[in-house]
């Protein structure tokens, strides 16, 4: 008889999932609750001809080159170093704030004073995290990580997580660096690509396999049961025999039984514009000012040559309210959420066959090279595993 599995959500954890799988000959039934594959990746391409990403801007980058190799069988790359800059005191300046920063917003000998010692503070080193600055016993380094702490990260995070920078788990603030150089990439990994055709052709070639069987606008809580006494994950009110991989929200999944975990999530606002170009940087930053926190404009992440049409996302950052019309984006980590998540896991591993992989499912700010790193990881336990042989 031939080897099944159910993966439930098509976004990055679920359709590599799927295609491991299906490569190593299981049948697989791919269920996604939205109408589209790709998860929070989707694109659509305006009436003016741009593509844009409708759950906010994407980015591949990694050091990993096994997943870079991995995503390569399903498109094209082209190779895209993201650069980002932030209004600060009235000045559009590199973010991560790097020696470029110092340069525009201080006077030349107090920039060139602050370079060396920062330098000497740190030799050898390309990049800190601005914790470190702000705890310097320098006085002038010290003085200069409260000031970037002020000006990037204090307000920007306030918006967008809704509590002051204190309360926000060290881990989100740390994903942004002080860069101790010029190098103006947000990102500093070794491989920085995207898809030429955008990356729902990249999820739409690699679900493509004749044993994956997608089924978009299918609610998995409709279809899936946990029986709780034998372990059992019942699929259409029947026992499935094989893994089941299930990518969506972990709280959704066991009912909400120990409570809802906390997401933040954005209002996007996308504006279409009768211009060649709307602004100098795909991505500009607004820490201090305005409610948005970033407008991107696609066009200059693409590469797409549109002429006399361009379209821009405004950033609105929101709380999550489970079942209302936006997705959960960020989990919210604390100590709170972080001990809750932990008792679903435990309800999870009383299901044997039951896979838990991605943002929603680990509850965890994947990347989405960690991600696909992770569900190649699950995909290997699961095809080596006795159980399915
Ligand atoms: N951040 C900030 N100022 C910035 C950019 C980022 O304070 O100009 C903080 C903010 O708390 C954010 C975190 O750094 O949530 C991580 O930023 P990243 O760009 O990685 O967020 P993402 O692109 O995943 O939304």
């Amino acid at each position: 008889m031939s080897k099944m599995a159910v993966v439930v959500g098509l976004g990055f954890a679920g359709s590599v999932i799927a295609r491991s799988l299906a490569e190593a000959g299981f049948e697989v039934t791919a269920l996604e609750k939205r109408p589209h594959v790709a998860g929070n990746m989707y694109e659509h391409t305006r009436l003016n001809g741009v593509r844009v990403h409708n759950y906010g801007p994407h980015i591949f980058h990694t050091n990993n080159q096994q997943v870079y190799d991995y995503l390569k069988r399903f498109s094209d790359f082209y190779p895209y170093s993201h650069r980002v800059v932030g209004w600060i005191d009235g000045k559009l300046v590199p973010i991560p704030f790097n020696y470029t920063s110092i340069d525009s917003l201080f006077a030349p000998a107090k920039a060139a004073m602050l370079k060396d010692k920062l330098t000497k503070a740190f030799p050898g080193k390309e990049k800190c995290f601005i914790s470190e600055l702000v705890e310097h016993t320098d006085p002038d380094i010290k003085s200069l990580g409260n000031y970037i702490m002020d000006r990037v990260f204090v307000h920007y995070t306030a918006k967008q997580w809704g509590v002051p920078v204190e309360e926000v788990d060290k881990s989100v603030i740390d994903r942004v660096p002080v860069v101790l150089g010029t190098d103006d990439r947000y990102f500093r990994d070794t491989i920085q690509m995207m898809p030429i055709h955008g990356f729902t052709e990249l999820f739409e070639n690699m679900l493509s396999h004749p044993k994956i069987n997608v089924q978009t606008n299918s609610d998995a809580m409709l279809r899936l049961a946990l029986h709780e006494s034998s372990g059992n994950i019942l699929l259409d009110g029947a026992p499935f025999n094989g893994p089941v991989c299930y990518t969506g929200a972990i709280d959704e999944l066991f009912n909400n039984e120990f409570g809802v975990l906390p997401y933040r999530s954005t209002n996007l606002v996308f504006e279409d514009i009768e211009k060649e170009s709307y602004q100098s940087n795909s991505v500009i930053n607004y820490p201090n000012s305005e409610e948005f926190t970033r407008i991107t404009e696609f066009k200059l992440l693409t590469l797409q040559n549109v002429p006399d049409a361009t379209t821009i996302l405004k950033e609105y950052p929101t709380a999550y309210k489970p079942g209302s019309a936006i997705s959960p984006f960020y989990p919210i980590a604390n100590k709170s959420s972080l001990l809750t998540y932990e008792k679903y896991k435990d309800a999870a591993s009383c299901y044997k066959d039951l896979y838990l992989c991605g943002r929603l499912a680990e509850y965890k700010y994947y990347n989405m090279d960690a991600v696909v790193e992770r569900a190649l990881q699950i995909s290997r336990s699961i095809i080596e595993s006795k159980r399915y042989k």
